[in-house]
């Protein structure tokens, strides 16, 4: 595939996937049409050299491995390391709010997104819901909504005549509700909520216990610029580096190398990564720990295959935006199409030291892959990322790098087509 086919795959995908809950069932779906097996963290697991496996937890975080043929206490892992989920509004347990004969559903902000971004898009709904089975357990399953169900209307600039002075803002707690419909006089407001469910599940309404909801813009990924040399979607922080990790390991090069490869794709980075499938969480070693067992290697050998290994935290990166030349520290402005980025920090907000970013370094040239290195200003807060919590928990040296990108938790980002497949590039060479 070149790198504009590379990149129709990974706007299908993020298409594809409207929530982590969705993220982690496409990726399962792919997988299962390449005999990868699916192993349940409930039962006791036996892994074969050269053998294709992943396990999810919680339904939106996932740890996609390949058991090597090399000795692991010597090879260690090869792991990569992204986040399925991405700032924005999800719904709240009593949603409905009935007021003026308009009903609009109320939202807690999930993350740090861009709030102006989300309004005058047609949004929709989805995630995942849980229910009583006809056999008396509790089970959970998708739902998504397709067509546009909600919307945030900005004020007129009538009535915000400051807005292009003042920015674009809203309160969180009351100007975020999104409209969904007509109140009616033969309905309850919260019966109509019920309704929805009900059509897009599939359950009966007295089955319905809980749900998680995500609200996604219902706009599909497309490739903009002269030459289309620019793609724009939702969720591209971080289901890019989800796809791009993920087509790396699948080339049949790498699954072949002989290495043992895992691809580690955590939920709640958005939120801190403090949770049971967070990166801060045990999901990792618990996964690292067992595949050693189960391959033959005692704690000793595990630890030696821990300190063989590497990490490679996968993230994107802020891509020079010139309108705004003041807030990038001007020593270091990457740019969009001029290859992965490095990521450095002192104060260790990134994972990458010396010897971790000189390897990375290494493998872009290998591939002959362009490559560039980001520090924020001095002056602004840094943001942070999976590698530092995963890499202090395992005790794995971690680099982290990104590809550029604008817009970063905007309900439309967008990024480089080159970059895309000079990210595979590198990644193949790393499992390689
Ligand atoms: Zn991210």
């Amino acid at each position: 595939m070149n790198a504009q086919q590379q990149v129709r795959d990974l706007l299908d995908f993020i298409d594809a996937s409207p929530s982590p809950w969705h993220a982690v069932a496409s990726l399962e779906n792919k997988l299962q049409k390449l005999a990868f097996r699916r192993l349940n963290e409930k039962e006791s697991w036996s892994i074969e050299a050269g053998g294709r496996y992943y396990v999810i937890r919680d339904d939106s975080s996932m740890i996609v491995f390949v058991a090597g043929t090399k000795d692991l206490a010597q090879s260690g892992f090869k792991i990569l390391g992204a986040h399925t989920d991405s700032p924005g509004l999800r719904i709240k347990p009593h949603p409905v709010l009935n007021s003026d004969q308009l009903l609009r559903l109320a939202v807690e902000v999930y993350g740090g997104p861009i709030l102006a971004s989300f309004s005058d898009r047609d949004l929709s709904l989805a995630g995942r819901i849980a229910y009583r089975t006809n056999e008396g357990n509790v089970a959970s399953q998708l739902l998504r909504f397709d067509q546009p169900l909600l919307r945030l209307p900005n004020l007129a600039i009538h009535m915000n005549r400051a807005v292009n002075e003042d920015g674009l803002k809203f309160n969180k707690q009351t100007e975020l509700a999104l409209l969904f419909a007509t109140a009616t006089e033969q309905q309850l407001a919260s019966d109509r909520f019920t309704a929805l469910l009900h059509q897009a599940s599939g359950l009966a309404p007295e089955q319905i216990l809980s749900w998680e909801l995500n609200v996604y813009d219902t706009h599909k990924g497309t490739f903009w610029g002269d030459d289309k040399v620019f793609y724009a979607d939702g969720q591209l922080d971080n289901l890019a580096s989800c796809h791009a990790g993920l087509a790396a390991l699948l080339e049949p090069a790498v699954l072949a190398g002989g290495n043992t490869l895992v691809c580690a794709f955590f939920d709640h980075e958005e939120i801190g990564s403090e949770s049971c499938k967070g990166a801060a969480g045990s999901f990792l070693p618990d996964a690292l720990e067992r595949i050693s067992l189960a391959m033959g290697l005692d704690k000793q050998d595990y630890q030696r295959a821990l300190a063989n290994s590497l990490m490679i935290s996968a993230d994107m990166a802020h891509a020079y935006q010139p309108n705004f030349p003041n807030a990038y520290e001007p020593g270091h402005k990457i740019i969009v199409n001029q290859g992965p980025v490095v990521k450095i920090n002192a104060n260790h907000r990134y994972a990458s030291n010396c010897l971790s970013e000189a390897i990375f370094i290494d493998l872009c040239r290998q591939a002959e892959v362009p490559f560039q290195k980001y520090a924020h200003r001095g002056d602004l807060p840094c943001g942070s990322t999976i590698g530092p919590i995963a890499s202090a928990k395992l005790g794995v040296a971690t680099v982290d790098v990104g590809n550029p990108m604008w817009a970063m938790h905007s309900a439309r980002e967008s990024a480089g087509v080159l970059d895309h497949g000079y990210m595979i590039k590198a990644l193949q060479h790393f499992f390689l």
